[in-house]
């Protein structure tokens, strides 16, 4: 991998150091990525909490379109 310079890198979140192969941090518990150029761990984006949260919204705009229908 290109980013293999960096043995460790620092937790986007919590600044704590951590392995550069680890993946999730053992200081607050979040998901981390690759070490960036600067040797801090990159956010890996959520895939499934943005999935989940887009559905949300999307059961909710449903459910208050149904209300709105259901007592015309
Ligand atoms: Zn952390």
């Amino acid at each position: 991998m290109s980013n293999s310079k960096f043995k460790t890198k620092k937790c986007p979140y919590c600044s704590v150091v951590l392995g550069a192969d680890d993946t999730i941090c053992f200081s607050c518990r979040a998901k981390v990525g690759k070490a960036n150029e600067h040797g801090i761990a990159e956010k890996p984006f959520d895939w499934m909490a943005y999935t989940l949260c887009i559905l949300s919204i999307c059961a909710f705009a449903y459910f208050m379109w149904w209300v709105f229908l259901h007592h015309k």
